[in-house]
C-alpha cells in the first residue's frame, strides 16, 4: 500500500441490472433475463477499484439506513477502505441505478440519487481536514455539484492534487475547471465539455486544448479499446489500450480512474501510470459487474509483465 493518501468523494449506488434483447419504446414492455442486483455508483466504484489496487484510500458518502447500505458499508471495509466519512443517513434510500443492458452491450441508466443527494457542502465541512491533509482527491459527477465545487476549491488551496472524472455528462464552471489539476472524460464526456465532437487525434487534442485553456494541466480523454488521448500542458498523445475480449464494459472507467490515482500515488510517471490504468481497465471489461470487475493488483502486475 502506497503511504501517500488518497480521498475519493462520490456516490454509492445500487444498481439493478437487466439484459434485455433491444431497449423498450415508450410505452412498450418486454421481458428481460439475468436480474442481478449488485453494488455500484461512481464514487464508490472508483473507491473500490483503488483500495483493491492498492491505495491508502478514506471514502466520503452516504448510504441510506436500509439493509443494502449497510451491506455496502461492510463491503467498502472489505476493500480495504476508510469509510469514517461514510454517513448512514436516517429514512432514506441508498442510491439507485436502473441499468439495462441490451444485446449489443450498451446500456441504458436511470438514477434515483436517494442519500447521495445529502453529500452536501454542509456534510462536507465536517471532512474539510482530511482533504486537506490529503495527497490526491478523486471526484465525479453523482454528487451535488456544490459539494464537488466546494472540495475542489479546499484542495486546490491546500495543494491536494485534485483529479475529475467529470461523469455522468454535464456543464460544468469555469471556476470548478480552475481547481482541477487532471480531468479524465470519455469521448462523450470530452464533447458535452468542450462542444468538441472526437473523432480525429486532432479533436482529442483541441478538446484537450480548450480544458487547458480552463486552467487544467493534464487531460485524459479515454477512448474505450482504443485507449486514451493524454495531454499534458498541451502536449498530446495517443496511448494505446492493451487487447482482451470485452465482455461488460460497465465500470471500464471506473476502474480505470482508481488505477491511475493509485499509480500516480505511488510516484509513478503519468505514462506509466496510464498504462496501468489501461491493463486495469481491460481487464476490468473481462468480466461482468462494476466493482466484481475490479482486477486485484497482482493481476494487474501479472498482466503487464
Ligand atoms: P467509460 O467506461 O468511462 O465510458 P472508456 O470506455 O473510455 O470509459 O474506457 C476507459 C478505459 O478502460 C479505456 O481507456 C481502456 O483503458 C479500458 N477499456 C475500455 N474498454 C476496453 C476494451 N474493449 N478493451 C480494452 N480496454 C478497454
Amino acid at each position: 500500500m502506497s503511504g501517500k493518501k488518497l480521498i475519493v468523494l462520490g456516490s454509492v449506488n445500487v444498481d439493478h441490472i437487466l439484459n434485455v434483447n433491444e431497449f423498450p419504446k415508450p410505452g412498450e414492455t418486454l421481458a428481460g433475463k439475468n436480474y442481478q442486483i449488485s453494488f455500484g455508483g461512481k464514487g464508490a466504484n472508483q473507491a473500490v477499484a483503488a483500495g483493491r489496487l492498492g491505495a491508502n484510500i478514506q471514502f466520503i458518502a452516504a448510504v441510506g439506513d436500509d439493509e443494502l447500505g449497510k451491506k455496502i458499508h461492510q463491503q467498502l471495509k472489505r476493500d480495504n477502505i476508510d469509510t469514517r466519512s461514510v454517513a448512514t443517513i436516517k429514512n432514506e434510500n441508498t442510491g439507485v441505478a436502473l441499468i439495462l443492458v441490451n444485446a449489443q452491450g450498451e446500456n441504458q441508466i436511470a438514477i434515483y440519487a436517494g442519500a447521495n443527494a445529502m453529500v452536501t457542502p454542509d456534510y462536507l465541512r465536517e471532512f474539510e481536514n482530511d482533504i486537506i491533509q490529503a495527497d490526491a482527491i478523486l471526484m465525479q459527477l453523482e454528487t451535488p455539484l456544490a459539494t464537488i465545487e466546494q472540495s475542489a476549491k479546499i484542495a486546490k488551496q491546500y495543494n491536494t492534487q485534485v483529479i475529475l472524472n467529470p461523469a455522468p455528462a454535464q456543464q460544468l464552471s469555469d471556476d470548478l475547471l480552475n481547481n482541477i489539476d487532471i480531468i479524465t472524460p470519455n469521448e462523450t464526456e470530452a464533447e458535452h465539455l468542450t462542444g468538441i465532437k472526437i473523432v480525429t487525434e486532432q479533436d482529442a487534442q483541441t478538446a484537450s486544448d480548450i480544458l487547458h485553456n480552463k486552467g487544467i494541466k493534464i487531460v485524459i480523454i479515454t477512448l474505450g479499446s482504443k485507449g486514451a488521448w493524454v495531454s499534458d500542458s498541451g502536449k498530446g498523445e495517443l496511448i494505446r489500450g492493451f487487447k482482451v475480449k470485452a465482455i461488460d464494459t460497465i465500470g471500464a472507467g471506473d476502474t480505470f480512474n482508481g488505477m491511475l490515482v493509485t499509480a500516480l500515488l505511488e510516484g509513478k510517471s503519468l505514462s506509466q501510470a496510464i498504462k496501468y490504468a489501461h491493463a486495469a481497465g481491460a481487464l476490468s471489461v473481462t468480466k461482468i459487474g462494476a466493482q466484481t470487475s475490479v482486477p486485484t493488483r497482482t493481476e494487474v502486475d501479472n498482466f503487464i509483465k
